[in-house]
């Protein structure tokens, strides 16, 4: 049965329940992972999933394998009654939301090792996040069999490396990139930006503006990577409130970091510390 919105979704919160509220769902079924405490970035992706397939299934689950920093996790908001209200309204039909114990069942100790790419970048201030998103996505995919599962493309190297585990290990589903959510004055939405303060808050627009002035930079015509690492990092150097982390321009697939004259699309992301709040941002620029 597909819910309409005013109806919740069906809560399963163990492998078994999840089998079972999946069991005679109409086909195709479209998965939207998240760590919960949604706000309109998830609710996108919700949205795409239910123009897109005859049921929806989402997982709410504050992984903690992703996170290096215990402080970080506990710190992780969580609502999960605001949160099935907001799945309700997008019209999910089944909601996912396990406990450790269900994800990692007594006993569980294989991971998944995406290879260089999880090393660069947020790779490389985060060691093992990836490792940890690349292992719960592969679990989720095998829990859900989904026709296709939607992520966002503000996580650009999450988006980049769930697409090569897929492709690498045959895991099921159509990875489905959506655009990112932002606020008006262009911050990305993110569930961290809820711990900004008011200065904070106006400075974190950093990021977006020096990705534009990347994109401005190269939409009149230059293409040299250095030139536009260097718009970025220009940007963010005026900025007293930010700590740059990176400003990278690389290859969209293999992440690598572009050098010389560019001709084909390129990965614009960076990472910075504002008011103690790390934020990311990211955009693709170049494409045909
Ligand atoms: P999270 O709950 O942070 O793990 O995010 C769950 C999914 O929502 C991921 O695929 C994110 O990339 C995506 N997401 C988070 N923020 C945004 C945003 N501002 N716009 C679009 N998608 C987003």
């Amino acid at each position: 049965m597909t819910a309409d919105a005013g109806t919740r979704p069906v809560v399963a919160r163990t492998r078994a329940e999840l089998r079972d509220a999946l069991v005679g769902t109409p086909g195709p079924r479209g998965f939207v992972p998240t760590m919960g405490a949604l706000h309109d970035g998830h609710v996108s992706l919700l949205r795409r999933a239910r123009d897109e397939n005859a049921t929806v299934v989402m997982s709410i689950f504050v992984n903690p394998t992703q996170f290096e920093d215990a402080t970080d996790l506990a710190a992780y908001p969580r609502d999960l009654a605001a949160d099935l209200d907001r799945a309700r309204d997008a019209g999910v039909d089944v909601a996912f939301v396990p406990d450790v114990e269900a994800v990692y069942p007594h006993g569980s100790s294989t991971t998944i090792d995406p290879g260089a790419i999880a090393r660069v970048l947020e790779g490389a201030s985060r060691p093992g996040h990836f490792s940890g998103v690349a292992t719960v996505v592969a679990i989720l995919l095998g829990l859900v069999a989904p026709h296709r599962a939607y992520f966002g493309e503000k996580d650009a190297q999450q988006l980049v490396i769930v697409r090569r585990i897929v492709r690498d290990l045959a895991l099921p589903g159509e990875i489905v990139g959506c655009p990112t959510v932002r606020e008006p004055d262009g911050l990305a939405m993110s569930s961290r930006n809820a711990r900004l303060a008011p200065a904070d808050r106006a400075a974190a627009t950093v990021l977006h503006r020096a990705l534009l002035a990347a994109r401005d930079l190269h939409g009149s015509g230059t293409t040299e990577a250095d030139a536009l690492r260097a718009a970025m990092r220009a940007v963010v150097a005026a900025e007293a409130r930010a700590r740059l982390d990176y400003a990278s321009v690389a290859d969209p697939e293999i992440l690598e970091e572009a050098q010389g004259p560019q001709v084909g699309p390129l990965l614009l992301s960076l990472a910075a510390d504002v008011g103690g709040v790390r934020l990311i941002d990211a955009e693709t620029i170049g494409r045909p």
